[in-house]
């Protein structure tokens, strides 16, 4: 009977612990999200959003199996989502707006850029590119973010859905990268919009019109204004 009860009891303790440590846990958790999101709501500027076009000047990024350059892309694409976000009333800052590198090396173009977009505290920086893959066949945009953060995570998941939404063939998904310069220097949210691979000729056809660049920069746009609804 004695053993019986200490045995009860010694259960009774073992539960009452691990409940303890659990809510503990929960607790601590639940506060430490909070000073997170406090410290982004104080300091972010909550309606601008940073457009970065890739490349630029020297540095003419991927050249496409049709010869464009992806540098002029970019540009193009990111030009068109800024003109649509000011039409929502939502501040633009680009990191360029003509055909230039930010420095004379690509180190210092990329902290350059990282610089401004930290500087500017945006509630999201999304910057534009282009892919490119030995295997031709390879196309379709792909959104890329910062692994370790789940602000970037949401934002690109919101601009891939709107990119697969207007190519119902694209299969890509967002992708995590822990190793981009851009993505691992930044200190806000940031996505990198690959739009399309310039190694398959129908799409790097598609990216030098006009037409698929404002249809490309209409999905990028929806994405971004769902993310920021989201917040
Ligand atoms: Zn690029």
């Amino acid at each position: 009977m004695r053993k019986r009860l200490k045995a009860a009891t010694t259960a009774a303790v073992l539960i009452i612990l691990v409940v303890l440590c659990y809510t503990a846990g929960e607790y601590l958790r639940q506060k430490i999200q909070e000073s997170r999101e406090t410290v982004g709501d104080i300091q972010r500027n909550e309606n601008m959003v940073v457009i970065d076009a890739g490349h630029g000047g020297k540095d003419p990024g991927k050249i496409a199996v049709n010869e464009s350059l992806e540098k002029e892309i970019n540009l193009e694409i990111a030009l068109k989502i800024k003109k649509n976000l000011e039409k929502e009333n939502i501040e633009v800052v680009m990191t360029r707006t003509t055909d230039e590198r930010l420095s004379d090396t690509q180190v210092g173009d990329l902290k350059e850029r990282v610089k401004l977009i930290n500087e500017q505290n945006p509630v999201l920086a999304v910057s534009i590119h282009q892919n490119s893959y030995q295997d031709e066949s390879v196309k379709g945009p792909q959104v890329f973010y910062y692994t370790d953060s789940k602000e970037g995570e949401a934002a690109a998941g919101f601009i891939q859905k709107a990119l697969m939404e207007m190519d119902e063939e694209n299969t890509k998904q967002i992708k995590a990268n822990r190793t981009y310069y851009l993505l691992k220097n930044t200190e806000v949210p940031v996505v990198i919009a690959e739009c399309g691979f310039l190694s398959n000729y129908e799409e790097a056809e598609k990216l030098v019109s006009q037409e698929y660049q404002e249809t490309v920069a209409a999905a990028i746009t929806e994405g971004i204004l769902a993310y920021m609804d989201s917040n």
